[in-house]
């Protein structure tokens, strides 16, 4: 990859990600070079390999939590390595913490180093069980820090709090997005999140597994929103944390009837127990996001869940 010195290069790290790679092809449509680095533990090189040969795009196979180094100039970092699913943390929960403590230092090292602007992707997760309805961002959250989902929730607590810090003291150009529930193609059949569990399960005629009484909420946003106001995000002079998510709320249940309805599947629910530290409710705030960027979601449920189910077919099987 060559570049002159008034193309606009972005770093992504996390690049091979369901989140890295959509928005790798966002910053590419936007004329930007990408450097994409991921150690690929729970990212996925078919993400990316519509990218091969494009001379716009490279990929470094590294490890965030090790030192960054390269060459030339970079005008953006997106920080968004990080395992994102509760099952992906606990089998890996100490790359977890590393990722979103040291990985995110290195980041920002890198992004002062070459005078860069950064965003840091953090997660509704700071909320922790929250017991505040909808979410704000002036919510301090409730967090179990010993908990098993701990190791995420903190460390990206960590990351925003390092962040914040490299703004402060350094007079960095950093942002901060919590992002909530999202969902698309290019999520792992086998992650063991919801959208991909009960997609999977609805296509291949097993049984719907809902954790606890399916009363749970959460708020499902597609993809392509989500990079939408991520992407808004990085060019503002707004440095705090701003929510991205789609406010509509639904519990587990609703949602799982919904699959049942949109896939047409005549399979039936089996209940299984509530993992620790499940947050009841999530449903984000997006005050603050319409005003300081004039955004909001814009793909109702039903397209963005056939899209993804679409995505979800040819795979069911080869998983
Ligand atoms: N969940 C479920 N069945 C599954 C996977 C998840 O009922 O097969 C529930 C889970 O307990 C949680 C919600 O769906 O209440 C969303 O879980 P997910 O793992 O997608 O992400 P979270 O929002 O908890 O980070």
């Amino acid at each position: 990859m060559s570049a002159s010195s008034s193309q606009i290069i972005s770093v992504v790290t996390g690049g091979a990600g369901f989140l890295g790679s959509h928005l790798t092809d966002r910053l590419l449509a936007e004329g930007h070079k990408v450097i994409a680095i991921d150690n690929l533990i729970t990212g996925n090189v078919a993400n990316i390999e519509h990218l091969a040969g494009n001379k716009n795009y490279k990929f470094i196979s590294q490890d965030v939590t090790e030192y960054l180094f390269l060459p030339g100039k970079v005008d953006y970092v997106w920080h968004f390595a990080s395992p994102a699913s509760p099952i992906d943390y606990l089998r890996i929960p100490i790359p977890t913490l590393k990722v979103g403590s040291l990985g995110t230092h290195n980041a920002l090292g890198l992004a002062k180093n070459k005078g860069a602007a950064f965003l840091l992707a953090s997660t509704s997760e700071c909320y922790g069980d929250p017991l505040i309805h909808p979410q704000k961002e002036d919510y301090w959250g409730n967090v179990n820090p010993i908990g098993p989902r701990g190791v995420y929730d903190e460390a990206k607590r960590f990351a925003e709090a390092i962040t914040m810090a490299y703004h402060r003291f350094h007079g960095m150009n950093n942002h901060i997005v919590r992002i909530f529930n999202t969902y698309g193609p290019r999520m792992r059949l086998n992650d063991g999140r919801v959208v991909p569990a009960f997609i999977g399960q609805a296509l291949s005629g097993e049984p719907l597994t809902i954790f606890g009484d399916g009363k749970q909420t959460r708020s499902f946003c597609f993809v392509s929103d989500l990079i939408d106001g991520i992407f808004r995000l990085m060019m503002s002079d707004y440095h705090e944390p701003v929510n991205i998510g789609n406010p509509r709320e639904m519990t587990i249940r609703e949602f799982a009837d919904q699959i049942l309805r949109i896939t047409g599947a005549k399979t039936s629910i089996e209940h299984k127990p509530l993992p620790v530290d499940d947050p009841k409710v999530r449903q984000p705030d997006i005050g603050l996001a319409r005003k300081l960027l004039g955004w909001e979601p814009k793909v109702d449920f039903d397209e963005g869940i056939k899209a993804t189910i679409e995505y979800f077919r040819d795979k069911v099987g080869v998983a």
